[in-house]
């Protein structure tokens, strides 16, 4: 089976390992065919020698968390996030690897309506305790006031399920922009779902066809805010993923709410005193290892409460999209090492800038805040 990677980005890896302790699936247990060396190995033995892509091939790629850690550690820049998509999406194209069920969850994601209306069928059933507690889910919103439009300096994207579950993070991100004195635009028809998940399943098409709409659903020069690591992460790709000048066009104007905020932090009203709480920082990987802008996130809450930093260089938490759902036992291990450290770190709270990584943590007890919430918080007390 030819795999859809380019043959210079595979054949760059030299195998020294380096990227190894920087592997979740690898750190947790220590099994080379969990790591991006022994991942890349299986890619080159199907794509060059005629290996089959069989269920060992399909268990190897599945069990990769797609968090990109390996990338920055490795010292011949080997672009592990394009293999991976290319295998995946060989595999979901030639192979059963994508069944029919798995299609439609993902494709519902394109259908904000249905989303929010399904969503909310989840909230009246965990009112009524019918939601079996294994599915590790937060408790959702009954119903969520509808964002309003506040002029047209910038984009908030506010994408699939950050809108269903999580709304209120829209809005102290509405609000914390606002205050510097920018007027937010909300996206218009068709901007449902970023195709992040889409591409990290393989279903490139489908990723495709939702990038085209969300590149109209937000049209002219503004720039376009993201809160949500994997998102801003995806629409900044658009350029690769659909390959058009317009949509190279379109990613230039994305950008991370913290990287935005940064260079306006002035603007914002001062606040009398600091949050007490002392925040502990968690670095979604698709804003440390893919978009490498997670110093913004620090830079922006050290004006409002104390830090600390976890000691873990930033190793994934195992949320990675649908891959707590998905691989739940790896996920669930990698999750209890970053659990460990979290309360290593005396932290009362803990700040990331992922839907995802936020949901994955907050099911463990942990309490979990958005930066721009603590900002919001902030500015409101004053
Ligand atoms: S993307 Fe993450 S889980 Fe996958 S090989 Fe790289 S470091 Fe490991
Ligand atoms: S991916 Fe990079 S760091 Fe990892 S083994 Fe290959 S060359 Fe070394």
């Amino acid at each position: 089976m030819k795999l859809q990677v380019d043959d210079d980005e595979l054949a760059a890896c030299v195998a020294c390992g380096l990227c190894l302790p920087h592997c979740p699936t690898f750190r947790v247990t220590g099994d080379e065919t969990r790591s991006p060396r022994g991942r890349i190995a299986a890619m080159r033995a199907v794509h060059w020698e005629g290996m089959p892509a069989d269920e060992t091939f399909v268990r190897v790629m599945d069990e990769c968390v797609q968090c990109r850690g390996c990338e920055p550690a490795c010292p011949s820049a080997v672009p592990f996030g394009h293999l991976m998509e290319g295998a995946r999406a060989t595999l979901a194209a030639e192979t059963g690897y994508q069944p029919r069920w798995r299609r439609a969850a993902y494709r519902m994601l394109g259908h904000h309506r249905l989303l929010v209306l399904g969503s909310r069928a989840l909230a009246v059933a965990q009112r009524l305790h019918l939601t079996p507690r294994r599915l590790g889910l937060p408790e959702l919103p009954l119903r969520s006031a509808p964002l309003r439009a506040s002029g047209s300096d910038v984009w908030l994207f506010t994408g699939c399920v950050m809108d269903a579950w999580q709304r209120d993070v829209h809005r102290a991100v509405q609000r914390v922009v606002e205050a510097t004195g920018t007027g937010v635009a909300l996206p218009g028809k068709g901007s449902d779902c970023c195709g992040a998940l889409h591409v990290h399943a393989g279903l490139r098409d489908d990723a495709r066809r939702l990038a085209e709409r969300v590149m109209g659903s937000m049209p002219g020069d503004a720039p376009i805010l993201v809160d949500a690591a994997g998102c801003g992460a995806a629409l900044k790709d658009y350029g690769r993923l659909v390959g058009t000048a317009e949509a190279e066009r379109f990613s230039a104007r994305v950008l991370d709410v913290h990287e935005w905020l940064v260079p306006r932090l002035d603007l914002l009203p001062v606040v009398s005193q600091m949050s007490a709480a002392v925040v502990a920082v968690q670095d979604p990987c698709h804003l440390r290892h893919v978009q490498r802008t997670h110093l913004a996130v620090r830079t922006v809450l050290a004006r409002y409460t104390a830090l600390v930093e976890l000691d873990d260089e930033g190793l994934c938490c195992g949320a990675g999209g649908a891959y707590s759902v998905q691989q739940p036992e790896l996920a669930g291990d990698i999750r209890a090492r970053k659990v460990e450290v979290i309360a290593r770190s005396g932290a009362a709270v803990v700040a990331s800038a992922n839907p995802g990584c936020m949901l994955h943590l907050a099911a463990t007890g942990i309490r979990v805040r958005h930066p721009f919430e603590i900002v919001a918080e902030a500015l409101d007390a004053g």
